[in-house]
C-alpha cells in the first residue's frame, strides 16, 4: 500500500496544506505554448533548476527533446536582478541558435525580484542584441499563482499582444486557439476545420513539433508550429474560435479588443456534444454546410456508443486534471449514463463549478467538485476511500490510487509520464471520442476478466 497513510477521515478542514497537487507550475504551460511557434526558442527567465524541471516534465510527457534556454540565475542575479543575464542570454541565443522568435517567460524568482521584462527587451533592442526581423516577447508566469493552465493562457495572450495586427482588409480565414491539448489533437482540430471548408490559422500549434516524424536528420526546429506571418495575420481573420475558456478566452478576447476580430469561446471538442457544438459553431459563423465526411464520423461514434452503452451504465468515475478537459469530459460521461462523481482540479478560477454544473445539467446530483490549492490527489483518495468508484480518469499521478484501491485508470491529460503514444492519438472530435470510449471500456473489461470467478470468465462479453 503506497498510500497507506491516506485516511478516510475528511472532517479536518485544510487551509494551508496541499498533498499531491492536481496541477503543476505556470512556466510549464508557457513553455508548451511557446513550443507551438515555428522556429521559436522558449526562454525561462530564472534559475537553471526551474528550466530543467520544466523541460524534463515536457520531455517525459511528449517523449521528444524539448529545447529551452535559461537566464541561469545565480546568487548575484537573485539579489541585483536578472537584466544582465537576460541581455547576455538573448545575444547568445540569436548568435548560436538563430531562432526567429524567443518567447520569454518568468519564474517565481524573477517575479519576486520584480524584473521588468519589457524594459529589458527594449534595452536588448537598443543594444542591437535582437537582429532585424527577429522577435522577442514575454509572458509573466510566477508559479506562486495559477497553474500550468494559466501559464499556457498567458503565453497565448502574449502571442496575440505581440504579433496580431489588423491590416487594410479582412482575410478569408478563421483563428483557432486550440487550448492545451496534445499535438495529435491540434492536428485533428485542423483536419475538422479543413473538412468544414474553412482556412484556419491555429496558434499555438505543437503538431509537427512534439510529434515530429523520424527522418534520420536532426531538426533543431522541426517543421511544425505557427509561423510569425500566420500569427500576424490573425488580426485580419474573420472570426476566432477559442477552445477551452481557461486556456483560450483571454487571448480570444484580446484579439477582439486589439484587432476587432470577434470571437466565440467554447469547450474543447471532447466527446459527442462538445464536438457537435464546435462543428455547429463553425457552420453558423462561417456559413458552411457540414460535409458528409463529418456526418458519417458522428454516425460511427453513435453506433459505438450504442454498442458499448450497456457496459457504461451507472459506472462511477473519478476525474482530475485541467478545467478545460474536465468539463466536456464530465458531460460526455454523463451522456453515456456514467456517473462522474468526483472532479478535482488544482487550477484556480471562478467559473469551474458552474461549468461542471452546466455540463452535468442535474444528471449526477451526487457529484463532488473541488478546486484550488487544497483540491489535491489526497482529497480525491479520501473521497474514494469513503465511497469507491469504478474508474479513474486523469494523469499519471492517479496510478498510486489505482494500485492501492484496485481501480482501473484511463490516462488522460497532462502529465502522462509512464506511458508512450498518447501524443499521437487524438481524443478530440468524433474520432477522438471513439478512442476514448475504447480506452474506457477496455479498462473496465480488463478488470472484470482479471477478477471474475472462473465460471464467469466469458469468451464473449
Ligand atoms: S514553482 Fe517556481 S521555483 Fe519552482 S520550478 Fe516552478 S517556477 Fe521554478
Amino acid at each position: 500500500m503506497l498510500l497507506r497513510h491516506t485516511s478516510a477521515e475528511t472532517a479536518v478542514e485544510r487551509e494551508a496544506l496541499t498533498i499531491n497537487p492536481a496541477k503543476t507550475c505556470q512556466p510549464i504551460g508557457a513553455m508548451y505554448a511557446a513550443l507551438g511557434v515555428h522556429n521559436c526558442m522558449p526562454h525561462s527567465h530564472g534559475s537553471q533548476g526551474c528550466c530543467s524541471y520544466h523541460r524534463s516534465m515536457l520531455t517525459r510527457h511528449y517523449k521528444e527533446p524539448v529545447m529551452a534556454a535559461t537566464s541561469c540565475f545565480t546568487e548575484g542575479a537573485s539579489v541585483f536582478g536578472g537584466q544582465a543575464n537576460l541581455l547576455e542570454a538573448l545575444g547568445n541565443i540569436f548568435t548560436i541558435y538563430n531562432p526567429d522568435v524567443v518567447a520569454v517567460h518568468t519564474t517565481c524568482l524573477s517575479e519576486t525580484i520584480g524584473d521588468d521584462i519589457p524594459q529589458i527587451i527594449r534595452k536588448a533592442e537598443e543594444e542591437g542584441k535582437i537582429p532585424a526581423g527577429k522577435h522577442v516577447f514575454h509572458a509573466n508566469t510566477p508559479s506562486y499563482a495559477g497553474s500550468h493552465v494559466t501559464g499556457f493562457a498567458s503565453m497565448c495572450t502574449a502571442m496575440v499582444r505581440h504579433f496580431a495586427r489588423a491590416g487594410e482588409a479582412r482575410k478569408n480565414q478563421y483563428n483557432i486557439l486550440p487550448g492545451w491539448v496534445e499535438p495529435a489533437d491540434m492536428r485533428e482540430i485542423k483536419r475538422l476545420a479543413a473538412a468544414m471548408g474553412i482556412t484556419a490559422v491555429m496558434f499555438p500549434d505543437t503538431s509537427g513539433i512534439l510529434d515530429a516524424p523520424m527522418t534520420g536528420q536532426h531538426e533543431f526546429y522541426p517543421a511544425g508550429g505557427a509561423s510569425v506571418e500566420a500569427m500576424t495575420s490573425s488580426g485580419d481573420s474573420l472570426h476566432t474560435f477559442g477552445l477551452g475558456p481557461s486556456c483560450s478566452a483571454q487571448a480570444a478576447h484580446l484579439l477582439d479588443t486589439q484587432c476587432k476580430v470577434r470571437c466565440k469561446v467554447m469547450d474543447l471538442p471532447l466527446g459527442l456534444h462538445a464536438t457537435d457544438r464546435f462543428i455547429d459553431t463553425i457552420r453558423r459563423v462561417a456559413g458552411v454546410p457540414v460535409p458528409d465526411e463529418i456526418t458519417y464520423e458522428r454516425g460511427r461514434l453513435m453506433d459505438l456508443i450504442t454498442d458499448m452503452h450497456q457496459y457504461f451504465y451507472r459506472k462511477r468515475v473519478a476525474l482530475w486534471g485541467d478545467p478545460d478537459q474536465l468539463v466536456p469530459l464530465a458531460g460526455f460521461l454523463a451522456d453515456l449514463d456514467m456517473r462522474p462523481v468526483y472532479l478535482v482540479t488544482g487550477t484556480p478560477g471562478k467559473a469551474f463549478e458552474a461549468r461542471i454544473e452546466r455540463a452535468l445539467v442535474g444528471r449526477v446530483p451526487e457529484a463532488k467538485v473541488a478546486q484550488g490549492a487544497c483540491a489535491d490527489m489526497f482529497l480525491m483518495h479520501q473521497w474514494i476511500k469513503n465511497e469507491p468508484v469504478d474508474l479513474l480518469i486523469g494523469n499519471t499521478y492517479g496510478k498510486y490510487i489505482s494500485r492501492d484501491e484496485d481501480i482501473p485508470l484511463v490516462r488522460h491529460g497532462f502529465p502522462i509520464l509512464d506511458r508512450i503514444g498518447h501524443q499521437y492519438f487524438p481524443t478530440v472530435g468524433y474520432a477522438g471520442a471513439m478512442r476514448l470510449l475504447e480506452l474506457i471500456l477496455n479498462a473496465l473489461q480488463d478488470k472484470q476478466d482479471r477478477q471474475c470467478p472462473e465460471e464467469s470468465f466469458e469468451l464473449v462479453m
